[in-house]
This record gives structure tokens, C-alpha cells and sequence, in this order.
């Protein structure tokens, strides 16, 4: 028998209609998997990540088993000792790879001497980006969202965008709603490890939850861990559900009268939209980007996030039971809490990205960077968001039922009650008022900040606040 060529396949491309498995055959391919020990080891990982990122490759090796592949599933030291001993054992004449997603692995394999093949996994690929922004000096995320929606055909009709709108953000930042609280189906809390389960997963948002997606999208509440949001992005992350799939399964519910246009865009707007964006911004900057700290952010991650401290903040005590939990809070516990909270602390970006990546069951470099490097702790100086968002516990309290059981005053910036989101928002825009006062999105606030008649005392419990969060006592 001739030997086989080997398809290497990396633990984030387990599906079968990915690059260079899309074209391999039992009869001329073997598929190589590894899971390296030094990976697993590196880093205090969510156990429930760990679980879901090993079953699912083992799930992914027997699938490929049923479907004739000779299947070589390693488990190295490394990734570097796993195609080492895979070559020494089969000896196979080339070894292809779809190019992978970070840039580490991508050095990897060039230095090993695979294949690479183009990747189809997501539906913008950065030299079409590129192509796309060109020399623009920004480019923003709304010109690309519309600019794939018209370039992929997503809720167009001819040349106009279904409903007559692009955009239905203002119908989709209600507040959580005072009745009914319980109404949004509760999707299974295991992780699905199976591309068979991953569809079952977005079948069921499809169907029961897509309906409600749009109104509440920016709502929290503390009984309540997934709302309307569809937690498919470990599974979009894995491979195992390939974007245009679920935003064709999404269009199609809405063209049978199914789901409201503001859903239907609201949710295809995270994917072809953001998820697309954040995918490509890490492309065009990194590995520099993850080194940014442009607000000169110097506090160590204070220990309420590694759980070494217990706090009385309702809303991040809530949210951090549920990290903990299941590695998983949708997006605005995600930004306008935990991010807030560092950013307007000034916990360092390189201390929180870290710990965030380390936290989340859906976590990668491409995503977490740009999403808290840029998005949420503006280090970047503004390349991905024109604002820093910040927020006091006036907009948590909005947006949210956490405020009403916490023993801390939202409305209260100064005094030993007052709400430390309240008090360190007030502070953050105080002491990058230079900054920020030229920033048109911001000034208002700033010049609100400048006015405040109690400056120095929101100052004095600024600084306050800041010694007990570090210290673990607030
Ligand atoms: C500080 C911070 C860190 C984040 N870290 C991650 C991460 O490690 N992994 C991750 O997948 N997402 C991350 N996000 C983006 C977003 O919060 C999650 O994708 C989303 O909450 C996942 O829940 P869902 O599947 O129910 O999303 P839905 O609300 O149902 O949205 C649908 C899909 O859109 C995509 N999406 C939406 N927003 C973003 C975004 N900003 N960036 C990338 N994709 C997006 C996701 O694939 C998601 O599954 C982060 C956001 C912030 C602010
Ligand atoms: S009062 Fe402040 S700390 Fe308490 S839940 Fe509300 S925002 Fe969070």
C-alpha cells in the first residue's frame, strides 16, 4: 500500500468541511490530531474548557474513524513532539494543514514544513479584508458589517437591506423586562462536544429563542444566565458550526415569518459583523496589539476575579458564580461589568486579558485580545472602539436586577455605601479628562466630571476603593 498523505488537524477546525479536510480522502489522507500535554498544562485553564476542548477532539477522531479515515490521535508533549512522532511512525510524503488560527501556530507549521492550505472557516478572509480597507486610515465596524452584508447577500432585498433598515439597535437595548422574567427557554448546561449536538444546540435557539433575541440583547439578571443570547460561540469557535450555516438557518426562520427583522439582524450582525471584524482586526495587528496599554493601566488584577477574595458587589459576585460555574456570561456582563470594572479601576490590559482567557470555555487569542485589548479597556487607544465604555452603576442598574439586593448605593459616588462603579466611573473620567474631553462622544461627560462639586471626595473614595479592591476587601 501506498503511504497516505497526513491531514493535520488542530483542536479549533474539527469539522469536516474545513480547508484542507474538505478535500481529503480515506483512501489517499490520515488524519492527525494532537493533544498536547504543554497546552493543557500551561495555564490554570476553566476545567469545563479543558473537558470541552479534549472530548470534543476524541468525538471529532471517532466521527472521522466511522467515516473510513485512519485516524492517528496523539497525545505529545507538544504539538511540536506529536507531528515529530507521527512522521517517525508513517512517514507520510506531505503533511497539510489549514492554515491555523493564531499566529503562534502558524509559525509552527511553517517552521515544520506542512502544507498550508486556506482557510474557509470564517467568512471574511483577511487578504479579502484587506483588499476592503486598503489604505483606510479607520475602518470601522459598521462600513465592514454592511459591506458584508451587501458582498455575502444576508437579509437583502435586491440592493436594500431587509425591513428598510441596517441597523435596529435602538428597538434592541430594552430593559430587562418587568414580567415574564422566566420566559426564555433554558438550552442545556453541559457543553455540546459533537457537531451533531452543536446543531441540536442551534436548532433549539433557532426555534425557541431567536424569536426574543433582539429587545433584551444588553439585559442582566442574577436568576437568569443566558437571556436570549444563543451561547453558540464555543461551537463557532471549535469549528463545529461554521458561521454561514447558522446565519442561513437564521435568514431562513426569517423569511418564513418566523422572527422580527430586528432579531434576525441583531443576531446576524454579531456574525458576519462582529465576530468577522474582531477576526480580521487580529490579523491586521496583531502580535503588537496584545502588548497595548494605552491609559497606562498599573493595577494588578485584583484577587474578587482568581476568587481569592469574596466581594459584596452584587452584580460582579453574581456574574464572576457564573464564570465560575460554566466558563460563560453573554456579552454585556462580559463588557459593561468585569471589563468596566478594569477598565475604570485601571487594572492592567495584559493582567485581564489573561485572566479572561483563562476564564471563558470560548476564549482564543483572536477573540479575546481584540474584544479586551480594544473593545473593553480601550489600550488600544481607540483603533477598535471611539469610546471607552465606562459606566457607573446608574446604566448597571438599568440594564439589570443587581443593584436592588446589593449593599451598595448606585446613586452615591462619595461615603462608605457608595457604589464603587459609581464612584470609580466619576474618578476615571477625572483623571483622563485631557484625553477624553476631545473625544465628541465623551466630552459631555467629562465636562459633567469637571463641574462635579465634590470632585475631591469622589477622588478620596476613588482612592479608597481602589486599596480595598486590591486588597480583596470591598
Ligand atoms: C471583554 C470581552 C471578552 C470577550 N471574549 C470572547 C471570547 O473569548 N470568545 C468569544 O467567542 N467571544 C468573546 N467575546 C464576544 C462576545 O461577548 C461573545 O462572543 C458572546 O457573548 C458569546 O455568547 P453567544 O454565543 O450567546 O453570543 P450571541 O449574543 O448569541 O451572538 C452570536 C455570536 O456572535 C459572535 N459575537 C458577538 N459579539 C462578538 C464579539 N464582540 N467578538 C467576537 N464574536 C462575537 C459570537 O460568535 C456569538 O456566538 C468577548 C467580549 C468581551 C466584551
Ligand atoms: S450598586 Fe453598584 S456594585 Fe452594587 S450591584 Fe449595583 S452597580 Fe453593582
Amino acid at each position: 500500500m501506498t503511504s497516505l498523505d497526513t491531514v493535520w488537524v488542530f483542536g479549533d477546525q474539527l469539522n469536516r468541511a474545513i480547508g484542507a479536510l474538505s478535500v481529503a480522502r480515506p483512501t489517499t489522507h490520515r488524519v492527525l490530531l494532537i493533544t498536547a500535554a504543554d497546552k493543557i498544562a500551561s495555564r490554570p485553564w476553566h476545567p469545563a474548557r479543558v473537558a470541552l476542548y479534549t472530548r470534543a477532539i476524541e468525538a471529532f477522531a471517532s466521527e472521522l474513524r466511522d467515516a473510513g479515515f485512519n485516524v492517528d490521535h496523539r497525545h505529545a508533549a507538544s504539538m511540536r513532539d506529536g507531528l515529530t512522532a507521527h512522521r517517525a511512525e508513517f512517514s507520510p510524503a506531505s503533511v497539510f494543514v489549514t492554515e491555523p488560527n493564531s499566529f503562534t501556530a502558524r509559525r509552527l507549521v511553517t517552521e515544520l514544513g506542512c502544507e498550508v492550505v486556506e482557510s474557509n472557516q470564517f467568512l471574511c478572509h483577511p487578504t479579502v479584508f484587506n483588499e476592503w480597507a486598503g489604505s483606510r486610515k479607520g475602518f470601522k465596524m459598521e462600513d465592514f458589517y454592511r459591506w458584508q452584508r451587501k458582498r455575502l447577500g444576508y437579509l437583502m432585498d435586491g440592493d436594500a437591506p431587509a425591513g428598510g433598515e441596517w441597523n435596529f439597535d435602538e428597538q434592541n437595548r430594552e430593559r430587562p423586562p418587568k414580567e415574564g422574567r422566566d420566559r426564555w427557554p433554558v438550552p442545556v448546561d453541559i457543553w455540546a462536544t459533537t457537531r451533531d449536538e452543536a446543531l441540536q444546540r442551534l436548532e433549539f435557539f433557532v426555534t425557541r429563542v431567536l424569536p426574543m433575541f433582539g429587545p433584551h440583547e444588553d439585559a442582566m439578571l442574577a436568576d437568569n444566565w443566558h437571556l436570549a443570547h444563543s451561547v453558540l460561540s464555543p461551537y463557532l469557535n471549535l469549528g463545529l458550526l461554521l458561521p454561514a450555516e447558522v446565519c442561513d438557518r437564521v435568514e431562513a426562520e426569517y423569511r418564513a415569518g418566523r422572527v422580527p427583522i430586528n432579531s434576525a439582524e441583531g443576531f446576524i450582525r454579531q456574525v458576519i459583523g462582529w465576530r468577522e471584524y474582531v477576526w480580521n482586526f487580529y490579523w491586521r495587528h496583531m502580535p503588537d496589539y496584545a502588548s497595548l496599554n494605552h491609559l497606562d493601566a498599573r493595577m494588578d488584577l485584583p484577587p474578587v476575579f482568581t476568587g481569592d477574595a469574596p466581594t459584596q458587589m452584587r452584580c460582579v459576585s453574581s456574574i464572576l458564580d457564573d464564570v465560575r460555574a460554566r466558563g460563560w456570561v453573554h456579552h454585556i456582563p462580559r463588557l459593561m461589568v468585569l471589563g468596566n470594572l478594569a477598565l475604570i479601576a485601571g487594572v492592567n490590559p495584559q493582567q485581564f486579558t489573561r485572566w479572561m482567557w483563562d476564564s471563558f470555555v470560548d476564549a482564543a487569542e483572536w477573540v479575546m485580545v481584540p474584544n479586551v485589548i480594544g473593545m473593553s479597556l480601550h489600550a488600544d487607544g481607540g483603533k477598535m472602539a471611539s469610546k471607552p465604555y465606562a459606566a457607573g452603576g446608574a446604566y448597571i442598574d438599568r440594564m439589570s436586577d443587581y443593584c436592588k439586593d446589593c449593599s451598595f448605593d448606585r446613586t452615591k459616588r462619595v461615603g462608605e455605601d457608595a457604589c464603587p462603579f459609581t464612584t470609580l466611573y466619576w474618578d476615571f473620567l477625572l483623571r483622563h479628562a485631557d484625553r477624553f474631553v476631545k473625544n465628541p462622544r465623551m466630552s459631555t461627560q467629562v465636562r459633567a466630571a469637571q463641574k462635579l462639586g465634590d470632585a475631591e471626595g469622589v477622588r478620596h473614595r476613588a482612592s479608597d476603593v481602589l486599596r480595598r479592591l486590591h486588597l480583596g476587601q470591598i
